[in-house]
């Protein structure tokens, strides 16, 4: 309902201003009319009275609007409509008249109350708006440091848990059993890799992901990515055929990351002796890096949100954080390229990611 009466919003200004503002201005709107009734007296009293009502309402609101037409309609009829000096109205047109003026006034008043009403309303959400918007920045800013506080301090300790773990399955070899020297050693490769990870998110959120390029020969890179792939993970065949040496500006060390982070995902989600293909193609202005696996593919409805952070498919088991296509996207458009994926369920999946030459 707008015009709730709870919704009304009565400007915040003093009584006697208001209604005072009403009295003054029909006072002031008529003295011409009382000065000069040879050049005005075919003027109706009436219409020289809207102004005073539009001053008073959008000034003082609903009711000081209402006390200004109910005063003009007082003195319109007392002062200006025949016979004068009486409240008594014998002209059917003066009566249209006053009649008219009394709707216009009521109509004027309450669109000038519906008018505070709206903005009221406006300035108290843009308000809530601020407040909510520096909230979210705040507890963004929270997040961030304590993202960073955290991936910070667990980096050591790991770093030391993980020499020791060497030391003892070294020593101990004879005693424990090889799968539970692998184990150990697999969870603390994921305990290094989400740590590295929540770093790369912390800088990203910083705007502080570094980038160092240098030229680089792209072949040989993949190649060598390609070739350790390949010796962890036996199962598959890891296959990529250069044909030529293709040199580009990029962060040697940050595309790697992407390598590893596409084929690792391909050996993930695809069984064991299926093809993963890497192949590198060439325009005039971009390279394309393809990586084509024959895995389970990726549903329609979760292929807009893969690159997103921690998103992650739920219809299988995984061992993952959801942080590996986040960062490779990120990473990919800080060197102008794109990032993309094209795949059907249960027949694998091909990612892409470009590269400017003109870096
Ligand atoms: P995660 O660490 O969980 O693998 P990613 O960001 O690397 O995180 O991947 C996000 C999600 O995208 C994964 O949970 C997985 O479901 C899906 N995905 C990524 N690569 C592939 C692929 N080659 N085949 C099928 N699904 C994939």
């Amino acid at each position: 309902m707008v015009f709730n009466i709870k919704s009304i919003s009565v400007p915040h200004r003093p009584f006697f201003i208001k209604y005072g503002l009403a009295l003054s201005s029909i006072i002031y709107i008529l003295l011409p009319r009382v000065y000069h009734s040879d050049l005005l007296w075919q003027v109706s009293p009436f219409l020289m009275l809207i102004p005073s009502i539009i001053i008073t309402s959008w000034y003082g609101g609903l009711l000081p609007g209402l006390f200004a037409t109910f005063v003009g309609l007082i003195i319109g009829d007392y002062f200006f409509t025949h016979p004068f000096y009486t409240f008594i109205i014998t002209d059917i047109p003066d009566l249209i008249r006053v009649f008219l003026f009394g709707v216009i006034g009521i109509l004027i008043s309450i669109l000038s109350q519906l008018l505070h009403n709206a903005l009221s309303k406006a300035t108290t959400e843009a308000k809530q708006q601020k407040h909510i918007t520096r909230l979210l920045q705040e507890t963004n800013k929270q997040k961030s440091t304590f993202l960073n506080v955290v991936a910070h301090e667990l980096k050591t300790p790991i770093t030391i848990i993980r020499i020791l773990a060497y030391r003892i399955s070294d020593q101990y070899k004879q005693v424990l059993e090889k799968e539970t020297i692998q184990e150990l050693d697999g969870e603390l490769e994921r305990l290094t890799i989400l740590v590295d990870d929540l770093l790369d998110i912390s800088r990203i959120e910083k705007g502080k992901l570094h980038i160092e390029k240098k030229r680089t020969n792209l072949s040989n890179l993949i190649q060598q990515v390609v070739t350790r792939m390949q010796e962890i993970s036996p199962q598959h065949t890891i296959h990529h055929t250069s044909t030529k040496n293709i040199f580009i500006t990029v962060d040697e060390l940050r595309i790697k990351q992407v390598l590893i982070n596409l084929l690792a995902n391909a050996v993930k989600h695809s069984s064991k002796h299926t093809m993963i293909d890497v192949t590198l193609h060439e325009t005039k202005t971009e390279i394309v890096v393809v990586v084509k696996d024959e895995g389970i593919g990726i549903n329609p409805k979760d292929m807009p949100h893969i690159f997103d952070m921690f998103y992650q498919v739920h219809d299988y088991f995984t061992k993952g954080f959801g942080l590996g296509l986040y960062i490779s996207k990120e990473i990919i458009q800080q060197h102008k390229g794109n990032i993309w994926v094209e795949s059907k369920k249960r027949k694998g999946s091909i990612f892409y990611f470009s590269l400017p030459k003109n870096q």
